[in-house]
């Protein structure tokens, strides 16, 4: 077992810098996420770690060996790539022994492996069978055995539940989850699907345009993300940022004036706020402004609201037996000690 450290990465395609410099750990036996959006990089530092492709600068370190210019096989890594490309024409069994193979393990080694991961994975009784022969899911394991069969230091997952329908995906995620905690792989994964990082991860790596904005456990990311960035792709709807005008250390709302832990750069600062975060009254309370409901949206566990409130609109969920129409005023309540305030023009938390 081992971790894994980056230290200032740097890679450019032609005039795109595809990384500017990033710095990662990941501890031994950890699962890390790196979450962007499209083209933001992780792929290919997954890549840069993987050894299947070189960085310009910074080097990379597994299990605090020195891998930058070893090539794959030495690395001491297993990979499963979006595709999770199984063999057609071997079998379950095949599939999993196939890396050993190329080890030239000792046919005792391959057997002990083979059912060590397929057990793992929960396909013991699958061996026989062919790809054609199981489901999308059970494929997917045998991806997983067969990376985990070789031992590796690190497991390196891009994007492994992608190709999964939406119901399977879920499943598969919890599984995952499962049997990645038994097998105890450092593990680093990379997807854009902010939900299954959060899911999945000990801590989340964001990643935007090169660079590594925020690496925390998800709850911290959720709860106090560093910039609007990270607050805005992170939860379904993305967290709400009002634009207010400050007097002095303080954010007026209306009538409303709250405290800003410290002074931003202008005379207007951002309030950060989930919508789960801002309790709807029908009638005025103490410490509330008042907005008007522009949509209402049923979704089952809670009613979406959609609200304005001096022309900027704001998400707010309700429980599903709340009365809101269009048009009509509600008031609402930030949940103190749930506040998040971001300088406007860098986006950047105050803190
Ligand atoms: P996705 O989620 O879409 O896979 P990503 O975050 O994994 O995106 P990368 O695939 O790492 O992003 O790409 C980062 C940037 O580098 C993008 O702008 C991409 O177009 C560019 N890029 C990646 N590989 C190459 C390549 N082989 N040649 C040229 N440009 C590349």
């Amino acid at each position: 077992m081992a971790g894994i450290r980056v230290e200032n990465i740097v890679k450019l395609f032609g005039k795109v810098r595809a990384l500017n410099g990033v710095s990662l750990e990941v501890r031994d036996q950890e699962f890390v996420v790196l979450l962007g959006p499209s083209g933001c990089g992780k792929t290919t530092l997954l890549r840069i770690i993987a050894g299947l492709e070189h960085a310009d600068t910074g080097r990379v370190f597994i299990g605090g060996r020195d891998v930058t210019a070893l090539p794959p096989r030495s690395r001491r890594i297993a990979m499963v790539f979006q595709n999770y490309a199984v063999f057609p024409h071997l079998t379950v069994y095949e599939n999993i022994a196939f890396g050993l193979r190329m080890q030239k393990a000792s046919p005792e080694r391959v057997r002990a492996q083979v059912d060590r991961a397929a057990t793992l994975m929960h396909i013991e009784g699958l061996l026989g069978r062919y790809p054609a022969q199981l489901s999308g899911g059970q494929r997917q394991r045998v991806a997983v055995a067969r990376a985990l069969a070789v031992e590796p230091e690190v497991l390196l997952m891009d994007e492994p539940l992608s190709n999964l329908d939406a119901l399977l995906r879920l499943e598969m995620r919890a599984e995952l989850k499962r049997l990645l905690a038994e097998s105890r792989t450092t593990t680093l994964y990379v997807t854009h699907d902010q939900v299954e990082a959060m899911s999945l991860a000990d801590r989340i790596a964001v990643m935007s345009t090169g660079n590594v904005v925020q690496y925390d456990v998800p709850m911290k990311i959720y709860q106090e993300p560093a910039d609007t960035f990270v607050g805005g792709f992170i939860g379904s709807p993305p967290m709400n940022f009002l634009r207010l005008p400050v007097e002095g250390a303080q954010a007026k709302i209306q009538t409303l004036t709250l405290d800003l832990p410290a002074a931003p750069q202008g005379r207007e600062v951002l309030l950060g706020v989930r919508p789960e975060d801002l309790e709807a009254h029908p009638q005025p309370q103490p410490q509330s402004f008042p907005a008007e409901v522009l949509v209402v949206e049923p979704l089952g566990p809670h009613l979406l609201l959609t609200l304005a409130y001096e022309g900027q609109h704001l998400k707010v969920t309700v429980p599903p037996d709340f009365e809101a129409r269009p048009g009509q005023t509600l008031w609402l309540r930030p949940q103190p000690g749930r506040l998040r305030w971001h300088d406007p023009g860098s986006g950047e938390a105050l803190t």
